[in-house]
This record gives structure tokens, C-alpha cells and sequence, in this order.
């Protein structure tokens, strides 16, 4: 990069060492031209896509929501804290991964449920039933036979699920479906 003291073209790396627990590369630079030093840091691009709505407005990737969706679905679910973060940070690196700056916001809600899918199926079921808002008991029905063919695991735990989320979604009325304000 360019001296910032004298614009010179050309600096050389003197030092380079590992900081912030390995996430930042931190290196001593000297100037060729006036020999002046300075320091630069170098770090991986985590910011987040921006999230483009149906209606084309955009709005800033909210993980505090996607904290609360995934909470929600895994409430009083066999699953700890540790997995619950792990199963977020896989969320997000699915959208980072993409490349994009912006992506359209249905990505979130289908990138968590391909990874609730994989953590807890109960959640998964609850996070779906919300996010697609079923519109009747025979969609939510195809879903869970859906999820019981591509069940690779031998427990087969989908089908006590649906009474009681048939009740959950009932008292929850129709204000959840916008999780992640993708519809307006
Ligand atoms: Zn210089």
C-alpha cells in the first residue's frame, strides 16, 4: 500500500504477527522512499449482506432477530447454548458466503431453516410452520411427511410434533409469519 506520509508507491513489511486470537494479521510497515513506519491490520470481510425486501426497500441484516426466530423454534428443545450460537454463525456464514452485499431477506429464513433442519428436526418444523405460515393443516402435513422421507437418521421423532404446534401456531395468532419482515 501507499506511504501515508508521503504517498510513496512502494512500503515493505518489517514485522507481521498474528493478533486478536489469530483473527487479525497485524503488520510494521516501512516506507522505502521516506522511511517512515506505520502499522496496518488485516482482517477477514465479515460484514453482512444487506437484505433487499420484496418491495425492493432494504434494510440491515439484524442478527438479534435471527437470534430470536432460532430461539423461539428451540425453545425447551435438548439443544445448549454453545450449538444454538454455532448453528447462527453457520447461518450467517451462509449468507456471507454467497459473496453478495445484498441479498433478497427470504435468504435468512431459508438458511436457518436448512440449518435447524440439520440441529433439531421439532425446531425446524416450528421454525418452518412459522416462516412459511402454512395456510392450512395439509401443507404443514406434506412438510413433515417431506421431512420424514428425507429423514436419514432412524428416530423418527417428526410425528408427536404437529398437535402440539398445531396448537402453538393457534394461540400465536397471525402476527409471527414476519420473522423477517421479507413480506409487506
Ligand atoms: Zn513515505
Amino acid at each position: 500500500m501507499h506511504c501515508p506520509f508521503c504517498s510513496a508507491s512502494d512500503t515493505k513489511v518489517i514485522d507481521s504477527r498474528l493478533v486478536a486470537e489469530g483473527q487479525q494479521v497485524r503488520r510494521r510497515r516501512e516506507c522505502v522512499s521516506c522511511q517512515e513506519r506505520f502499522t496496518t491490520f488485516e482482517e477477514a470481510e465479515l460484514l453482512m449482506p444487506r437484505l433487499v425486501k420484496n418491495d425492493g426497500t432494504r434494510q440491515p441484516f439484524d442478527e438479534a432477530k435471527l437470534r430470536a426466530g432460532i430461539t423461539r423454534a428451540l425453545e425447551k428443545r435438548p439443544v445448549g447454548v454453545e450449538d444454538i450460537e454455532a448453528c447462527i454463525n453457520r447461518v450467517k456464514q451462509r449468507l456471507r458466503a454467497t459473496g453478495e452485499r445484498e441479498i433478497p431477506s427470504v435468504m435468512v429464513g431459508e438458511a436457518a431453516m436448512a440449518e435447524l433442519r440439520k440441529l433439531d428436526q421439532v425446531a425446524y418444523v416450528r421454525f418452518a410452520s412459522v416462516y412459511r405460515s402454512f395456510q392450512d393443516i395439509n401443507e404443514f402435513r406434506l412438510e413433515i411427511d417431506r421431512l420424514t422421507e428425507s429423514e436419514d437418521q432412524p428416530d423418527q421423532s417428526a410425528a408427536p410434533v404437529s398437535k402440539t404446534q398445531r396448537k402453538r401456531s393457534r394461540s400465536k395468532g397471525p402476527e409471527s409469519p414476519d420473522l423477517f419482515a421479507e413480506e409487506s
